[in-house]
């Protein structure tokens, strides 16, 4: 059985399907900043590298303990994602983003090594990798797999698997991530951090402009 665990112990949520739909290292300015500041706040530290192994899962799950400890966070105001975390020790769980349709998740709780029990595909790509610096670029782990699965932005086989990902996954009737934000009272917008929200444009923002 999937589950995901925040590093206290708090928060426990067992997924519905023990398997990823899809996975990829990312590298994007509001992932890694997103980490870092709940590092700030006493979470577990993001990995080492500003490459964060995500995962996407279906968004249908149990909380098995710790609903009164999950908060929801967006790294600025109207952001396109929300972060959900431990109240009590800054793990950030899962994240949502309207893409999705409500059908999916991404999980970087791996960082912290708060998944078990989950199937995982091999990692399928790299990407973001523009938002480093080149230091930052330089520092990363060899990417094994075929070079061409290294994006400067979003990853175009994260794109084309989206319907697939999105047929693989579900809207869980018992607990979804928007149940779960309406049953918390909502995302709260962080104003100690203007890191937050320096990044370069996110995907969303951007769409509209490439269209
Ligand atoms: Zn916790
Ligand atoms: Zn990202």
């Amino acid at each position: 059985m999937g589950t995901i665990r925040c590093r206290c112990g708090a928060v426990e949520i067992e997924l519905a399907l023990s398997r990823d739909v899809f996975r990829l290292e990312c590298c994007c300015y509001d992932c890694n900043t997103g980490l870092w500041y709940a590092h700030q706040r006493g979470g577990p530290p993001g990995p080492a590298n500003q490459c964060i192994d995500t995962s996407w899962l279906a968004n249908d799950f149990r909380i098995v303990k710790g609903e009164a400890a999950i908060g929801a966070f967006l790294n600025f105001k109207n952001a396109d994602t929300t972060r959900f975390y431990c109240k009590q020790c800054w793990s950030v769980l899962f994240a949502d983003h309207a893409l999705y349709a409500g059908k999916v998740i991404a999980c970087q709780a791996a960082a912290y090594d708060g998944i078990t029990g989950l199937q995982r595909m091999p990692l399928q790509a790299r990407h973001f990798v523009r938002d480093l610096s080149e230091a930052q670029r330089q520092a990363l782990p060899p990417w094994g797999g075929d070079p061409a699965n290294v994006y400067p932005g979003v990853a175009d086989n994260l794109i084309a698997r989206f319907p697939a990902m999105l047929e693989a996954g579900s809207e869980g009737i018992v607990m979804n991530a928007r149940l779960l934000l309406e049953r918390i009272g909502g995302a709260v917008v962080p104003d100690d951090a203007p890191r937050l929200s320096a990044g370069p444009p996110s995907l969303m923002q951007q769409l509209p402009a490439a269209g």
